[in-house]
């Protein structure tokens, strides 16, 4: 039996985290979930967006299916107790260092995008993502006095990139093993003309990828990646960078698929324990109207049985009933246009039930 923690969270969370619970349930796979609040909810219920005994659900798990957290009313509380703490507590309390992000254009959808079709139809790529080095968590950082550059005496900002040895050899590993099971091409993106830590990144992803001969390793600059997204997505497989190019190019590639409420996302450690939500926020100008589309959790749901529960046939089950009901024609609100049919989040989560 497998354990898995549910954390809705807050605005939209709890209604698509409903649905994808939904289609877990009807599954029949021996799993055992059990909710706790988190974020908002839980600073609501507890004075803290992530209590004790959430996070000790969480570390006791196979894997966490989170919905979102954040309402702009807690954008005056003091930053630890805001609700997007919650994540970056388990993202650190988890070591959850490799982040996924897949962006995949369902060929139905391919006129949501804001690239021509024949440039998003059919694509499949996978950005992974290092979720807990780089500039973001780089010491020393902080404000000082400049006592050398082209001002000395000013006052100035400073923040510090770097990277080990086995950070970049880890989540290298991640890549390669994840390209052994899509097209086995990995593209590592850094930015080695310019910044010492990534002419070692590229050094050492080179390295570690002469352990996967299977795996074809091309190298590109942050910035012709960040063209070649726009210009030719089709090309890349899977993406590999560190945290603060892959947070910018991630969002670019979600955005080719035009459609914020289809995306999922895991992020795993070193066990393969792994978090998994959607890619959007809470959406709080929407919750409680049942507009949400819960295809971004559901297909998270998939991404865990895949990933931390090694259930890769139910996982392409799902996927399977996704698109089927795309085929349908049933859209949710953000997806809907002319020609196909309006749903409510539960009519689409038990429509993909249906569909399995
Ligand atoms: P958002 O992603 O919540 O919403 C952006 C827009 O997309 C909104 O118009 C929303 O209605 C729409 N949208 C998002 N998900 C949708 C879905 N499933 N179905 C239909 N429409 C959907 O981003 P935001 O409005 O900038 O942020 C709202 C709150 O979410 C903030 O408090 C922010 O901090 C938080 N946030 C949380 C996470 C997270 O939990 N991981 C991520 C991003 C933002």
């Amino acid at each position: 039996m497998k354990k898995i923690a549910i954390l809705p969270g807050d605005g939209i969370g709890p209604e698509i985290i409903d649905e994808a619970v939904k289609v877990l349930k009807a599954m029949k796979l021996p799993l055992e979930m059990s909710s706790a609040p988190v974020g908002g909810a839980a600073y609501e219920a507890s004075g803290h967006p992530l209590p004790e005994a959430t996070l000790k659900l969480a570390q006791e798990s196979d894997a966490i299916l989170f919905g979102a957290v954040g309402d702009w009313k807690y954008d005056t509380l003091d930053r630890p107790l805001r609700p997007e703490q919650a994540i970056l507590g388990l993202r650190k309390a988890l070591g959850l260092f490799a982040n996924f992000r897949p962006a995949i254009c369902y060929e139905q959808l391919t006129h949501a995008s804001s690239l021509k079709p024949e440039l998003v139809a059919g694509l499949d790529i996978l950005i992974i993502r290092e979720l807990t080095g780089d500039i973001y968590f780089g010491q020393p950082r902080g404000r000082r006095t400049a006592t050398d550059g082209h001002f000395p005496g000013a006052e100035e900002a400073y923040d510090t990139m770097r990277y080990s040895k086995p950070e970049i050899e880890r989540i290298a590993h991640v890549a390669f093993q994840a390209a052994q099971k899509r097209n086995k091409r990995v593209t590592s993106v850094d930015k080695a003309n310019v910044l010492e830590t990534f002419q070692f990144w590229k050094d050492v992803v080179t390295e570690v990828g002469l352990q996967y001969p299977d795996v074809a390793l091309d190298h590109m600059y942050v910035d012709n990646a960040a063209m070649q997204l726009v210009k030719e997505p089709k090309r890349f497989d899977v993406v590999v960078t560190g945290n603060m190019f892959g947070d910018i190019l991630s969002d670019e590639a979600s955005m080719l698929t035009g459609s914020i409420g289809m995306l999922p996302s895991a992020s795993l450690n070193s066990q393969n324990q792994g978090l998994y939500e959607p890619s959007h926020g809470s959406a709080p100008d929407i919750a409680g109207k049942g507009i949400a589309n819960p295809l971004a959790t559901i297909l998270s749901a998939a991404m865990m049985l895949r990933f931390s529960l090694g259930q890769e046939s139910a996982a392409a089950q799902i996927e399977a009933a996704v698109q089927k009901v795309l085929a349908q024609g049933l859209r949710t609100a953000d997806i809907h246009s002319a020609g196909t049919t309006k749903v409510s989040t539960v009519e689409m989560g038990d429509a993909v039930v249906a569909a399995l």
